[in-house]
């Protein structure tokens, strides 16, 4: 089957034939008498809903193993905790502020060492410090669209004995798939594109790897953290129509990219592949579309305040991936949390505005950020 189908039919249905899984509420499982366990046991480690929305994440990412997890985060500690006291992370410079708390805060109280690194996709493989035990990287970065090279730096992780995990989801599997590309595990904040309508908290990891897959199990069966029966349902819901939403929040990007280029008003326009043609060049190899989220720089006498009091319908608020069109300025918000010299070092402007184009009437979008644009004019 190819992608759109999977969405649709990358699940078995249940046993009682619905076309649609059941929300199977149920925290326990009724055990046969004779001491073994049934498949379903506890909520916390299997269950039927969960299972459904695995395989199709399963399907559409090209994976042997997805583990779903209750949050993005969620997702993303439970890879970090794949590392032991004495390893080190390394990742890209720009990543989601929650990963950046994580790497910078969270595993140097347990004695794992973080790095950020802005050279990965060149760095020769013996130059990443010895005791990596694992890479993260974000291609497109959050929120300047930094492209890496998966392929590249998967061999320069792996010459060291690292895994290297990419945090797809700004991509999703309809226009990048990692594991194809060499990478060991992909996250999602499916929170974002899967789920798609901004209505649930989810997150995923998938693999090929069997042992990695039983780690990851095993942890969210003992940290916690695991997705709820109704969330389950809620992304499997949203996971069908991925393609169709996608297909038309990259035709409404493209016409604000055009439109954003055209204002003398607008410094710079950001978006995968802008930076340099050697990122555009790799962009084009590894993923099949420029994506929904963008960003750009006004010019620096323009009225931020009365750019974002005047957008009409699109909400000033951070997240991305649902239907409707999003604001946020990423230093004060989603990056808040970076140290000022991190902020500089990542290339991310302070009046940087960071877009998730929704579904709605391009022409709509495009008269909302022109009228905007007016009200902040200097
Ligand atoms: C939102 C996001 C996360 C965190 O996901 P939650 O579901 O909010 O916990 C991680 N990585 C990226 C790139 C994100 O955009």
């Amino acid at each position: 089957m190819r992608f759109s189908t999977q969405l649709i039919h990358g699940s078995t249905h249940s046993s009682d034939g619905g076309v649609m899984p059941a929300i199977q509420l149920s925290s326990t499982f009724a055990q046969p008498a004779d001491g073994t366990f049934d498949e379903f046991v506890y909520q916390r480690g299997h269950n039927p809903t969960r299972a459904s929305a695995e395989q199709v994440l399963a399907s559409i990412e090209g994976a042997r193993h997805a583990v779903a997890f209750a949050t993005g985060m969620a997702a993303i500690a439970a890879v970090a905790f794949l590392l032991r006291t004495g390893d080190r992370l390394v990742t890209n410079n720009s990543i989601y502020g929650g990963t950046y708390r994580l790497a910078t805060i969270e595993l140097p109280r347990q004695g794992i060492f973080h790095e950020f690194r802005s050279d990965l996709a060149t760095v020769e493989a013996g130059t990443l410090p010895a005791d990596t035990r694992g890479v993260l990287i974000e291609t497109p970065s959050n929120p300047i669209l930094e492209v890496t090279d998966i392929a590249r730096v998967a061999e320069t992780a792996h010459a060291r004995g690292a895994w290297l995990a990419v945090d797809n989801t700004f991509a999703t599997p309809y226009l990048q798939r990692p594991l194809e590309l060499g990478a060991d595990l992909v996250i999602h904040s499916a929170t974002k594109y899967l789920g798609g309508h901004g209505d649930v908290l989810a997150g995923v990891v998938l693999t090929n790897d069997d042992e990695l897959a039983d780690r990851l199990r095993f942890l969210r069966r003992t940290v916690g953290g695991a997705l709820s029966p109704f969330d389950s349902y809620s992304l499997f819901r949203g996971l069908k129509t991925l393609a169709v939403r996608l297909d038309r929040q990259q035709e409404n990007t493209g016409r604000v990219i055009e439109f954003l280029q055209s204002r003398e008003d607008v410094q710079r326009v950001y978006y995968p592949g802008s930076l340099s043609d050697e990122q555009a060049a790799i962009h084009a190899r590894q993923a099949s579309g420029v994506g929904a989220v963008i960003a750009f720089e006004p010019v620096e006498d323009a009225d931020l305040e009365a750019f974002l009091g005047n957008l009409g319908f699109i909400d000033h608020a951070v997240s991305l991936g649902g239907v409707e069109t999003l604001a946020s300025i990423p230093a004060r918000e989603t990056h808040a949390d970076y140290s000022e010299e991190h902020l500089l070092a990542a290339g991310i402007p302070p009046r940087l505005v960071r877009l998730a184009i929704g579904i709605e009437d391009a022409d709509d979008i495009v008269d909302a950020l022109r009228t905007a644009l007016e009200a902040a004019r200097p």
